[in-house]
């Protein structure tokens, strides 16, 4: 070792920095991790779980609501946001120190500090403190992105401060059309929220498949959320005990409070990264092979701060394989083809492979199965709901490229469905597998136009 204090420095204790810095000291590599914040990073703390905690929360209001059509009496059923949060914090809490407990066990050397770089081998951490590390690893995330020159942006809240509110608003603005947006609306509208959504774009969910995209917009409608498509925040200012939006084509909303959801942007400002010549893309994220080493050879970058597929499964992998490749002598790459992902909207939407309109541009035949049908659950709740199902298919070859599916369980049957994407499974073994009865799921095995 001699001239360094540590072979590996990682910055940032996310879901992909804890990973590579536990796997890079269980390859015997003496690793060092810094965090400005609390050890479990964006997913732990201020994303994937306290959201789905909250829209496990909000999926009771319609569970109470469906239950009365199978005999179930419901009265003095109350909600209280409080007691939500307060539960939520101390789970949020148990788990960021299994991960402190884990680094630990695995001898990495924690500071709860941030860190930047001073050089290509030189961590500077906040108390000022230096440390030489042969490598380093930038695992710093992305955050909130509210318009640097929005008038008002101090009145509006993000993803981060909407999991501390002290109390629901009476009515929300959402500004945004990606899956935060959509989730937050789902959560705060079954929570008895006045909710509308404020999305630049033609529809909800750009990237998405379109039918699903707009299944999904319709059955939101049908919950009580209002979507302005086509629409733009001009500037927000404060009125009364609430806020006015108006919009860039002069039209005014008012709405309780605010919240931005419109993207993220890669954690790479005030990290001395030029200071250890490493490039970044036009978008502000570490600029990365596909083993995620950076410009500067020694210095890799992994996680959201690439910007490649922003998804925790996914920080993990390239965290893992980082360390296989620089110090588990395994040179590994990850595959970011056919990563399933799921939208716990209301109804939630699952997808892994090409859309159908990806699947057009790229493949000669396309052969596009679907089902559009009224849940079985939902003949007895009266609930006007719909679960949509469609397998996208390479007329050529028969085999599955692509799964989308709208309605209750659509995660849960996406994460076993990216298997057999990823397999390489026919539309033919679809066919020859025996429906599982009654569910939702056989109609997957049953597609036949
Ligand atoms: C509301 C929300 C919901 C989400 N839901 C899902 C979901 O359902 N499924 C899914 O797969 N993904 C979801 N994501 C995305 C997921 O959280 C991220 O993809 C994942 O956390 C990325 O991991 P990471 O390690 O790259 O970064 P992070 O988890 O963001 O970790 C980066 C860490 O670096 C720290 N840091 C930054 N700069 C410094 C510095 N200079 N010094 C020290 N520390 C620093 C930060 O404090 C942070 O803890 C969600 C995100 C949000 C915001």
């Amino acid at each position: 070792m001699s001239d360094y204090d540590f072979d590996l420095f990682v910055i940032g204790g996310g879901s992909g920095g804890v990973r590579a810095a536990r796997v890079a000291a269980q390859h015997g590599a003496k690793v060092a991790l810094a965090e400005e914040d609390r050890i479990g990073g964006t997913c732990v703390i201020r994303g994937c779980v306290p959201k789905k905690l909250l829209v496990y929360a909000s999926r009771f209001a319609e569970s109470f609501e469906d239950a009365i059509g199978f005999g179930w009496t419901t009265e003095r059923v109350a909600f209280d946001w409080p007691t939500l949060i307060a539960n939520k914090d101390v789970e949020i809490e148990r788990l960021s120190k299994t991960y402190v407990r884990t680094l630990e066990a695995a001898g990495v050397d924690i500071f709860r500090a941030r860190a930047e770089l001073e050089n290509g081998n030189t961590v500077k951490i906040a108390n000022g403190h230096r440390f030489r590390a042969r490598f380093i690893l930038i695992a710093t995330g992305a955050r909130p992105l509210i318009p640097q020159h929005l008038p008002g942006r101090d009145l509006v809240i993000t993803s981060n401060q909407a999991f501390h509110l002290e109390q629901l608003p009476r009515r929300i603005a959402i500004v945004g059309g990606g899956y935060i947006a959509v989730e937050f609306a789902g959560i705060f509208a079954a929570l008895g929220v006045e909710t509308i959504l404020i999305y630049r774009g033609e529809q909800i969910l750009r990237g998405f498949d379109a039918e699903l995209r707009h299944a999904l917009a319709g059955e939101m409608k049908k919950k009580g959320v209002e979507i302005m498509t086509k629409a733009d925040v001009n500037a927000i200012e404060r009125s009364g005990d609430g806020v006015r939006l108006t919009l860039t084509d002069g039209r005014a909303v008012g709405s309780s409070s605010v919240m931005y959801a419109v993207g993220r942007i890669p954690n790479t400002s005030d990290l001395g990264l030029d200071k250890a010549k490493v490039e970044l893309t036009p978008h502000a994220a570490v600029k990365v092979d596909a083993y995620s080493q950076s410009s500067a050879s020694n210095i890799y970058a992994i996680g959201d701060v690439t910007n490649r597929r922003n998804l925790t499964p996914v920080a993990i992998r390239e965290g893992h394989a980082f360390a296989d490749t620089v110090f588990g002598n395994r040179k590994t790459a990850v595959d970011h083809e056919n990563v399933p992902s799921a939208v716990f909207s209301q109804p939630e939407l699952g997808t892994v492979g090409l859309t159908e309109e990806e699947a057009r541009k790229r493949i000669d035949k396309v052969a596009v199965y679907k089902t559009n049908f009224r849940p079985m659950k939902h003949t007895l709740s009266g609930r006007d709901e719909r679960t949509l199902m469609k397998l996208i298919v390479d007329g050529l070859t028969d085999k599955v490229v692509g799964c989308h599916m709208l309605g209750e369980g659509a995660s849960e049957m996406t994460q076993i469905l990216a298997i057999l994407v990823k397999m390489g499974a026919t539309k033919a073994d679809f066919d020859a597998t025996v429906a599982l009865h009654p569910t939702a799921a056989e109609e997957l095995v049953t597609l036949r136009d």
